[in-house]
């Protein structure tokens, strides 16, 4: 998945530790295996490579990640869209050549996108890809799910309070001992600089001092979708690894989306797409959203101004 996870866990001796841990960095190896789209033998590529032809029966590892990608495409409307590949494949190609993709190209590569062109039988556990050359891309979801999946596995060791970190994919389960959560620091967009507005629930707009926020969590994912590490400069604007799949252009200008939810699939896959969606639309969409909060960050100049709902939501003690 091309990030390096971390695991921090408490267990009663090292030996459980380490086996425990073994284990779950086994099982994001395995699922690593099956999501990747840089692996040609992953069975996302297996499945990609028969995109026109009939229904593919699937793991229950990838439908699963599959189906919750549909739900979560639908209820935002498309701004999250896993059939991005063939775009996804363009824009990569304009960040190692630094020029912007050819819109012959990128139009071609517009008309595989589409939700609606992935057809899903839960019963029969199959997987169809309705026009040849549609591509899947999971990075907008796949390290939450991991993240999820290694805790999972701990946990069938008796190892409760553990935090699996993919980059900024975290999920966390039971809080270390003695402690109300895990304590999560969400980075400003630029260190260093202004924060000149903050936007609540409510509405309420204050000035801003800077600071960074730290939210305490157990049994929650977090996630994190911003330009930060991934962007390329082209011709003085700055570009996103995120697309909008409506335009099949790469966001710009700077900005920063942290999501909590209550496991580490949603909390990614609604960072994503509230990326694309903006501020107001986005933040609509998590508060539909049971047990969700987001923080959005937008960057202009070397200032920020930040939106909020319910962030962090109110977790049980
Ligand atoms: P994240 O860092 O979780 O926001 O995911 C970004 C990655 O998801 C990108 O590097 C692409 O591989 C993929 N992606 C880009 N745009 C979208 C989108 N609109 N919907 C779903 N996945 C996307
Ligand atoms: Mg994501």
């Amino acid at each position: 998945m091309g990030t390096i996870f971390r695991i921090v866990l408490y267990a009663p001796d090292p030996a459980t530790a380490a086996k425990a841990s073994r284990a779950a960095f086994d099982r994001i190896q395995e699922l690593d295996n099956i999501m990747s789209d840089y692996k040609p033998g992953s069975e996302l590529r297996q499945l990609c490579g028969k995109a026109g032809g009939p229904p593919v029966k699937v793991s229950e590892d990838l439908f699963r990640v599959l189906a919750v990608a549909k739900e979560v495409s639908t209820r935002s409307d498309g701004a999250f869209d896993i059939t991005v590949g063939p775009v996804v494949r363009l824009w990569r190609r304009a960040r190692r050549r630094h020029e912007l993709p050819d819109p012959e190209r990128l139009a071609a590569a517009r008309d595989l996108v589409g939700y609606e062109k992935v057809r899903l039988d839960p019963q029969a556990r199959t997987v169809q890809l309705l026009k040849p050359g549609m591509m899947l891309d999971l990075g907008g979801i796949a390290k939450g799910d991991a993240a999820d999946q290694a805790l999972m596995v701990l946990k069938g060791f008796g190892v409760t309070r553990a935090l699996v970190a993919a980059a900024g994919d975290i999920a966390v389960g039971d809080p270390p001992p003695h402690r109300a959560g895990w304590r999560i620091e969400i980075a400003p967009l630029e260190p260093g600089g202004r924060h000149l507005t903050r936007t609540t629930d409510n509405g309420e707009r204050t000035a801003s001092p800077t600071q960074n926020r730290f939210v305490p969590l157990h049994n929650a994912g977090i996630s994190t979708s911003g330009d930060a590490e991934q962007h390329v400069e082209i011709e003085g604007v700055r570009y996103s690894h995120i697309i909008d799949p409506k335009t099949g252009m790469a966001l710009t200008g700077r900005s920063s989306v942290t999501v909590v939810a209550p496991n580490g699939i949603t909390a990614d896959s609604y960072a994503t797409a509230v990326s694309v969606l903006g501020p107001e639309r986005g933040l609509k969409l998590i508060d539909s959203t049971p047990d969700a909060g987001a923080l959005i960050m937008i960057g202009s100049g070397d200032t920020m101004h930040s939106f909020e709902s319910r962030f962090p939501p109110m977790q049980p003690q």
